[in-house]
């Protein structure tokens, strides 16, 4: 019996699988609600100008109010929402709600866009409409994509990231050095910024990070782009990236994401004139 079973690549009932799937389900109906009901709303973290010690923009962080279960962070639905397609709707919600909320404060913001989505031409489309409708927040817009969502069809990816630039927004490329991007390929990319990932910052004081962090704030500037450091947690590291001459840092250390999106953050670090 044993062997034909598997042979056959049918399974044994199995309890904690089963567990699992229901769990997802009960996740998925309650993310789908979640989107109906206004359960999703925008943290907002403050990004640092390491040049002029101002605040120069804020990223947007999803979140999900569940009234049962309180604040549950975006590591624990996004995945599930791009298995599921979800994301679509998830990402455009964020997109519209944060072109809103652009309305009330003159900053500079930026949001994250899911591979899956940006490989998407329908989801393009939607979000270029938005864009047009909103035509003050545009011009304000960070756009952060990961780099392992550029890798993959690369006419296309360009393609859609010229579209979307050309209606005012401005690309990051998130979570850099983690994915499997190629240098060669980058020179190609219509891109504004990297975003370094919090590891290397996480190593700083390890001289192998100190030279990788080096050698991508060269490789930036050099292809005419900014960079900016995440999880930056501590004043050392921060010291480290301002003399090492990284434009922009945004960390624990600097500011929590907060409900606000009035720029009232609560800042660590001392802030310059003009602020
Ligand atoms: P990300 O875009 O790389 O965002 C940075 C994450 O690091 C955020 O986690 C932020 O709260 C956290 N972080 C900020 N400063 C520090 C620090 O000093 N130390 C450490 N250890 N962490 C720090 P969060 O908000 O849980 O978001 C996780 C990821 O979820 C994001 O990574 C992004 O990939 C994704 N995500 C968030 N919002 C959205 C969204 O609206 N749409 C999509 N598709 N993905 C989103
Ligand atoms: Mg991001
Ligand atoms: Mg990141
Ligand atoms: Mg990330």
């Amino acid at each position: 019996y044993q062997a034909k079973a598997e042979g056959g690549g049918f399974r044994f009932y199995n309890p904690a699988q089963n567990r699992y799937t229901r769990q997802r389900l009960s996740t998925l109906q309650g993310l789908r609600r979640a989107l109906g009901q206004g359960e999703l709303l925008l943290h907002y973290q403050p990004v640092l100008d390491l040049r002029t010690q101002t605040l120069r923009r804020m990223e947007a962080l999803v979140r999900w109010q569940d009234p049962e279960r309180g604040m549950i962070p975006p590591s624990e639905f996004v995945p599930l929402a791009e298995e599921t397609g979800i994301i679509q709707e998830l990402d455009l919600f964020v997109l519209e709600q944060a072109l809103r909320e652009a309305q009330s404060h003159g900053l500079e913001f930026s949001l994250n866009l899911s591979a899956r989505n940006f490989h998407d031409p329908h989801f393009v489309e939607l979000a270029a409409h938005l864009l047009q409708q909103h035509p003050l927040g545009r011009g304000r817009l960070w756009l952060e994509i990961t780099e392992t969502a550029l890798m993959l069809e690369r006419e296309k990816a360009i393609h859609n990231l010229q579209a979307l630039r050309n209606l005012g927004a401005r690309i990051a490329l998130d979570d850099f050095g983690m994915g499997y991007s190629s240098l060669a390929y980058l020179k190609h990319l219509p891109v504004d910024m990297l975003k370094l990932d919090k590891q290397f910052v996480a190593g700083i004081g390890n001289a192998r990070d100190e030279a990788i962090l080096h050698s991508v704030i060269a490789l930036g500037h050099g292809l005419g782009l900014e960079v900016l450091a995440e999880g930056v947690e501590t004043p050392r590291q921060l010291a480290w990236l301002q003399s090492a001459g990284c434009d922009l840092a945004q960390g624990y250390y600097i500011g929590m994401p907060s409900p606000s999106g009035s720029g009232g953050f609560a800042f660590q670090v001392p802030l310059g004139p003009e602020s």
